[in-house]
């Protein structure tokens, strides 16, 4: 049998193995909570996909009522700022040839362009803008090259992304009419800040984080080792099988009841090793400097951003095209609460325009655009009040 398959056999098709760990936090959970002296002990992912895991596997029904299981800052597109897709809107209607990721295509502006209709990607490619969807930046490259014409590349993502622009740029590979909007945002400052919020917010603390799995392929994962050194919280790198998270809970519990917060990488060095990829690390370092960036719906995190570095800056649209930074507003639509989803203090189904005025189909907030975003992930594979609702019907 192939390395792939044993693994998919092992963490996700194993039920007598996730019994036996769901039995273990069950049987921990009340111990810890009385230990603490906490209401319950809630343990935050950071990834999108980790959400998607948990939700749409039903990892929560398997929690006992002491433990929460909460949605993090993890969906680049969920995060990137209205004001960065108003600017590329304007550059798409202003005749450059727009490249992005299908999934920024849909995304809304709180600002529309010139106070009209357009308020997407996807608006402005039907009024005849010249915006297109591609796969990755090195298709962008090959068509760019073909005909010469003024063109931007939308670059959005966390780490994951970043090397995949970064080689490119330090092998040259990029031609002089494609400039590069960078959108990037780092993990690490915006989990520390989730965590501290709601220190902050006086609500139950995070006792636990689950980090990022794939971005800890890139970044390593005792980038993650922070949160026992400095906050005394619990941290495990999980991949994204339904065992790796029950797994990742329950050696959070048992740090909590040992009372000694460690940096667990579990299970997941099958993929992702302490140090990360040093090849991806350098040529992250190379072609971008580290600077303050905005996440949407909550504002400015210092050094949580990525910008093209001196030695790349005639490829950086904002400099090229003297595009400047305005202070951050609130960027979220009207009713939308997808700064609260995405910290972790609100459930999708708080939201009251959810799966009503906010669909898949037609997404009124950002959080329902991306499949990592956690409403877009909770309307998709059901969540408690959907299901309540459809056994009240049933009844
Ligand atoms: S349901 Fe829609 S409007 Fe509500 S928080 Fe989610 S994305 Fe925003």
């Amino acid at each position: 049998m192939d390395l792939p398959k044993q693994i998919e056999i092992l963490f996700r098709e194993n039920s007598a193995l996730a019994n036996k760990i769901s039995e273990e936090i069950s049987k921990l959970a009340p111990r810890v909570v009385k230990k603490l002296g906490l209401d319950k002990i809630k343990i935050m992912n950071f990834c999108g996909s980790h959400e998607w895991t948990t939700t749409h596997y039903g990892l929560r029904a398997l929690m006992p009522l002491e433990v929460e299981l909460i949605p993090g800052p993890g969906c680049p597109v969920c995060v990137t700022p209205s004001s960065d897709i108003e600017n590329v809107i304007k550059l798409a209607m202003e005749g450059y040839r727009v490249y992005t990721f299908g999934d920024v295509f849909k995304l809304p502006t709180v600002k529309h362009y010139k106070s009209g209709e357009i308020g997407s990607l996807a608006a402005a490619k039907a009024s005849g803008a010249d915006v297109r969807i591609v796969y990755s930046f090195a298709d962008a490259i090959e068509e760019a090259k073909k005909d010469g014409k003024p063109s931007v590349f939308f670059g959005i993502g966390f780490e994951t992304t970043a090397p995949s622009y970064a080689v490119l740029f330090t092998k040259e590979k990029v031609p002089e009419n494609l400039l590069f909007y960078s959108s990037l945002k780092l993990t690490a400052p915006a989990a520390e800040y989730a965590v501290q919020l709601h220190k902050e917010a006086k609500r139950t603390p995070v006792s636990g984080v689950i980090g990022p799995g794939h971005v800890s392929t890139i970044i390593g994962a005792i980038s993650w080792d922070f949160f026992p050194k400095k906050y005394g919280i619990p941290a495990v790198v999980a991949g994204f099988e339904p065992i790796d998270i029950l797994t990742g809970v329950l050696v959070i519990l048992n740090n909590l009841y040992r009372g000694k917060a460690e940096f667990t990488n579990l299970e997941y060095r099958r993929v992702a090793t302490y140090k990360g990829n040093i090849f991806a690390l350098e040529n992250i370092k190379v072609a971008f400097n580290v600077v303050d960036t905005i996440w949407r719906g909550i504002g400015n995190i210092p050094k949580s951003g990525l910008t093209l570095s001196e030695k790349f800056k005639k490829y950086d649209a904002k400099t090229q095209l003297g595009i400047k930074e305005k202070p951050w507003d609130y960027d979220l639509p009207p009713g939308c609460k997808c700064n609260e989803v995405t910290l972790g203090l609100a459930y999708p189904t708080d939201c009251p325009l959810f799966m009503k005025a906010c669909t898949p189909a037609r997404p009124w907030g950002p959080c329902m655009v991306s499949m990592e975003g956690a409403c877009a992930v909770w309307a998709r594979f059901g969540s408690y009040e959907r299901i309540k609702d459809a056994i009240s019907e049933v009844k």
